[in-house]
């Protein structure tokens, strides 16, 4: 599939990749928004929030991101989830992402 993200997740092109098990992956945006700023992704495939069936796949991600955001040390000092939905939000690559963004404050950050 010609899909940035999968070729991500099969080491087709490379990421810094802080994160795997069976079903997500997390790897550091190639141009960061805030000093951490994470994409978290089903590892298989789903263009958008509007195509997803599988509603598990919600509490894997968000159990994902609880963990890096702890591991970032930003779980307490707050942090932003975000999802761009289609066009008129911008959505950039169609594969669903959740980013993770923290470490700064936020204020004001418009995506994108
Ligand atoms: P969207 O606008 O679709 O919500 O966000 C897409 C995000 O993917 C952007 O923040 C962009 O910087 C990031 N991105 C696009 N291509 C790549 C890539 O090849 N590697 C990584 N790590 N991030 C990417
Ligand atoms: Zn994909």
């Amino acid at each position: 599939m010609d899909c940035i993200f999968c070729k991500i997740i099969s080491r087709q092109i490379p990421a810094s990749i802080i994160y795997e098990d069976d079903k997500v992956l997390a790897f550091n945006d190639i141009s960061p928004k805030a000093p951490v700023h994470v994409l978290v992704i089903p590892k298989t495939h789903v263009d958008t929030v509007d195509e997803l069936a599988d509603m598990s796949v919600v509490a894997d991600l968000f159990l994902v991101m609880k963990k890096i955001a702890a591991e970032q040390g930003i779980d307490k000092s707050g942090y932003r989830i975000v999802v761009n939905q289609g066009h008129d939000a911008g959505q950039a690559v169609p594969h669903l992402h959740f980013h993770l963004l923290g470490g700064r404050s936020l204020l004001g950050l418009s995506i994108f």
